[in-house]
């Protein structure tokens, strides 16, 4: 199985931040973040991200739906972000 399929079949079971899939598939959580980029693209509407949110202010990054993490709060400048989570959506759309 290739990383990629391993990383979609992943996305159908929960959600997970980059560092989890890094974990998970054993590979840089920089090349986990270039197969998600592809996989975004494959997976159109199906690929769900829950924003990141910022864990000293509790800022949402709702309107920032990026696979990056932003690094720092424009709320209060922490740099205690809670990073993205990918997951599958289900046929029905979000989940
Ligand atoms: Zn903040």
């Amino acid at each position: 199985m290739t990383i990629r399929k391993h990383i979609i079949e992943l996305l159908a079971e929960g959600r997970w931040t980059a560092r989890d899939l890094s974990q998970a598939v054993h590979v840089s959580e920089k090349e986990v973040i270039a197969h998600l980029e592809h996989v975004s693209k494959s997976m159109k509407h199906a690929f769900g991200i829950e924003p990141p949110r910022c864990l000293a202010c509790g800022f949402s990054f709702k309107n920032r739906l990026h696979i990056r993490s932003p690094g720092r709060c424009p709320r209060c400048k922490s740099e205690h972000i809670q990073d993205p989570r990918f997951y599958r959506k289900n046929a029905h759309g979000e989940r």
